[in-house]
């Protein structure tokens, strides 16, 4: 029988979650007397940022959000930047802050994450949000671990039962990514940089989310026939190309369903940061 492939289209997920969204933005509008509202924080003029943002802001208002983007100098102090979080703690009219990442070096960012309320983290990263993850009582989850899930489920992959491999550790993505498939039943190996034979870990994997940052190191046949491959990475290379942690040739022939970079998971995470911004704004209001 030939090998059948499917591609995890995240533009087309996203923009299905993102139409459901405008339709309920309307109707939360209609009960509460006004939008739902997500303010963003930037420090400094770092190019990506500046650019994630921007798409942030763009989707938001196209959805029918409020949305605020607090411009602060490289060089804002601790205490200032305190004052712009509490500011905006404080006003009932922001559902979601979001402070993007990095933050110059002088910057205690952890500090800054734990001021933002359980109510109003829509990245999910303070440790209340990652606490609640991982008891299974989640609220809102990192946008792009979530946006993973979101896309499992669109293409009803269950990942019940599944051997899955999570390529990465990090905070914001390889260890969400890990609980979430833990949650949802899967049995789940974290492998790292300092993983001892990556290669045997992936061969036996039904399930590999790679986030390691290594532009285009694993290959087609690192992995096992059949496997899901979700590739979070993202880069440009000197020829200005995306690409991902994966390189896509031969990967139809071995693969049952990938995501393509780009196109993949990235669309999906501004989707689940306005849905997790909207999921606050109704929690907030309803208690
Ligand atoms: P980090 O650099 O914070 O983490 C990378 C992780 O990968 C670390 O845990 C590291 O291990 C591990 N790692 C690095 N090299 C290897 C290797 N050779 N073998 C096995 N593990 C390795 O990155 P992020 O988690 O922030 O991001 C990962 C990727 O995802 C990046 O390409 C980033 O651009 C992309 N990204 C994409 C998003 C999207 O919307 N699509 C959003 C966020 C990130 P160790 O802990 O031991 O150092």
């Amino acid at each position: 029988m030939p090998h059948s492939f499917l591609k995890l289209d995240g533009k087309q997920v996203s923009e299905h979650v993102m139409t459901e969204l405008k339709s309920s933005v309307v109707q939360f509008t209609q009960n509460w007397k006004r939008p739902p509202g997500l303010d963003v924080v930037l420090v400094g003029e770092n190019p990506a940022s500046q650019i994630y943002v921007g798409h942030k802001e763009k989707a938001a208002l196209k959805l029918g959000f409020t949305s605020n983007i607090h411009r602060l100098p490289s060089k804002v102090t601790q205490k200032e930047l305190e004052s712009k979080i509490l500011s905006l703690v404080m006003n009932d009219q922001v559902d979601g802050i979001l402070l993007q990442m990095p933050l110059p070096t002088h910057l205690d960012s952890q500090k800054l994450i734990e001021m933002i309320p359980f109510e109003k983290d829509v990245d999910g990263f303070s440790e209340k949000s990652v606490g609640a993850l991982c008891l299974g009582r989640p609220k809102a989850v990192a946008c792009t671990p979530a946006g993973v899930m979101e896309l499992l489920k669109f293409y009803q992959i269950n990942v019940t039962g599944l051997n899955a491999v999570v390529v990465g550790r990090s905070s914001i993505v390889g260890k969400p990514m890990a609980m979430l498939l833990i949650n949802a039943g899967a049995t789940v190996t974290v492998c790292h940089s300092k993983t001892v034979n990556l290669k045997s870990h992936l061969k036996s994997a039904d399930l590999v989310v790679v986030a390691a940052g290594q532009p285009e190191f694993l290959h087609a046949d690192n992995f096992k026939q059949n496997a899901v491959v979700i590739d979070v990475g993202i880069h440009r290379t000197s020829s200005q190309k995306i690409v991902g942690d994966v390189n896509p040739v031969g990967l139809e022939l071995v693969a049952k369903a990938a995501t393509p970079v780009p196109g993949g998971v990235g669309p999906m995470t501004i989707a689940m940061l306005l849905s997790n911004t909207l999921m606050l704004a109704k929690y907030r209001m309803e208690k």
